[in-house]
């Protein structure tokens, strides 16, 4: 595939324009508070979405109401082949592509404040009349939720002892005028760690929020470890994707770098000792849509960004996603494809064909292990690459192993191998008690017994694959080789 010319959002929705069916736009007026997310799930959330949604177009809203010159872009990256275009790799390569990033990483740059695009238009904190929510149409997702979330802000800060930098996605609530709420999985995430950190030194700890910017860096920043360990910078592995190294600029009033070219930038720092209720102002026990396709709690005590300073570009674009969405899918999904090639690869070459994380695991519950047993020896250890994708991502719930003759991407095939390869009795293999991702409903001491709290999973194995002593009584029904083309002209 070709690469196409995307360095920023602008480009990458320029370029989306020029393809059929992958961007659509309104200039009717939307209120940001739950009709443009209500509208967005009929255009195009799918994933674990509540039915009916689909499969569908991104979609820019231009006309914001309460946000004169503002637009809002969301599902640029909710489907795969989208995704695909956008890095110009084929769908069903994009783990690899990731996975060869990641191994031949290419750090960001920094450039001087008067090349950097994201500070076109400024307003510090410290401005008369002050307020992020009336600067930045930030929506909020449904009529319950907390409050308006940040759902693509690319949060990057600093250890302060080893200095290290990290890009993560958050969930980042506003809860005032220059006050945000941001969430950490607990114990997993490296801004986290630098939080806990800075805490206990009794600093606080510089933070940029880096909203609308190049794709590849969306889906870079969602690498997790043991891939990317606390120390790799996930920004140069979207300068692989790219070839081209991501660009810095210094922040105004925190000594932090943002994404130079970025929509928006809001600059501040996580406050040592304060917390808030992350529903303080709604009240409704509610966080937002998560990507298991559930409301998420509210959290009773969360950190606080005390907010510095609002920068962006000129007319900027407010990008959000809906969490339960294919775009979430994406986002978590491909990068965890990627580790499970890296580890399983390293362990045993030649033998994975593929992995897709699922849509319907919301890109992190599940995946599907194509595998080729390479002789008689290789009975079992498609089983032992199960293990290694646990270990590859530690919040993967389900693997599915199938055989090199099932297309791993279509869930009817895969199926079709648990109906006619697979015996619950002997193919199923239970991992109890193992630490899973807390957003999981079902895991719950009052769900099943083998849980002893939140956050503990049953990991299971489907094995799916054909013993190998039995693979010439599987051959699938043969058709004929032929062109369609001679017979419809147009077939894709
Ligand atoms: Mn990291």
């Amino acid at each position: 595939m070709t690469k196409p010319e995307v360095i920023d959002l602008r480009s990458a929705l320029e370029y989306l324009r020029t393809e059929p069916g992958e961007l659509v736009e309104t200039d009717v007026a939307v209120e940001p508070e739950a009709e443009l997310s209500g509208v967005y799930r009929y255009v195009g959330a799918a994933g674990t979405v509540m039915r009916p949604t689909r499969l569908g177009p991104a979609m820019i809203f231009n006309n914001v109401k309460g946000y004169p010159g503002a637009k809002v872009a969301i599902g640029i990256l909710s489907s795969r082949t989208r995704v695909a275009k956008l890095l110009g790799v084929a769908p069903n390569r994009l783990g690899f592509a990731l996975r060869d990033s990641v191994n031949c990483p290419i750090q960001p740059v920094e450039i001087g404040q008067e090349g950097a695009a994201c500070q076109e238009v400024v307003h510090l904190a410290t401005d008369e009349g002050f307020d992020l929510r009336k600067l930045i149409p930030v929506p909020t997702n449904t009529p319950v939720d907390a409050g308006p979330y940040i759902t693509l802000g690319m949060c990057y800060a600093t250890h302060p002892d080893s200095k290290v930098s990290d890009i993560t996605i958050h969930r980042i609530c506003v809860q005032g005028k220059d006050e945000l709420s941001i969430y950490f999985v607990p114990g997993s995430r490296h801004i986290g760690a630098m939080a806990e950190r800075a805490e206990e030194l009794g600093v606080p700890l510089p933070i940029s929020i880096s909203i609308g910017v190049d794709p590849a860096i969306e889906i870079a920043a969602c690498f997790e470890p043991p891939t990317t360990p606390l120390g790799f910078n996930e920004l140069s592995i979207a300068g692989a994707l790219r070839n081209k190294p991501v660009e810095l600029v210094k922040c105004l009033t925190v000594d932090e770098c943002a994404i130079a070219n970025a929509e928006y930038v809001i600059e501040g720092e996580i406050v040592p000792g304060v917390r808030v209720r992350e529903d303080q102002n709604s009240n409704t026990g509610f966080a937002m849509p998560e990507f298991p396709g559930y409301t998420g709690p509210a959290n009773p005590s969360l950190p606080v960004i005390r907010v510095k300073a609002v920068t962006h570009r000129k007319n900027p674009i407010m990008q959000t996603c809906i969490g339960p969405s294919e775009e979430h899918v994406n986002m978590a999904g491909i990068p965890t494809e990627a580790s499970i090639i890296d580890m399983i690869e390293k362990a045993m070459p030649g033998r994975l064909q593929n992995v897709y994380s699922a849509a319907a695991g919301g890109g992190k519950y599940m995946v599907v292990i194509q595998f080729k047993k390479l002789g008689p020896a290789d009975e079992g250890r498609q089983r032992q690459a199960a293990l290694l994708a646990f270990s590859a991502f530690s919040e993967l719930k389900h693997v599915f192993l199938v055989d090199e003759d099932v297309d791993p991407f279509d869930m009817n095939d895969v199926l079709w191998a648990l109906n006619t390869r697979f015996q619950g009795d002997i193919d199923t293999i239970f991992i109890p008690g193992v630490r899973c991702h807390p957003l999981d409903p079902s895991e719950s001491p009052e769900f099943s017994p083998s849980i002893r709290e939140k956050g503990i999973s049953c990991k299971t194995i489907f094995d799916c694959t054909v013993p190998y002593h039995l693979k010439s009584k599987f051959v699938r029904a043969q058709f004929m080789e032929v062109d369609p083309k001679t017979f419809l002209p147009d077939f894709e």
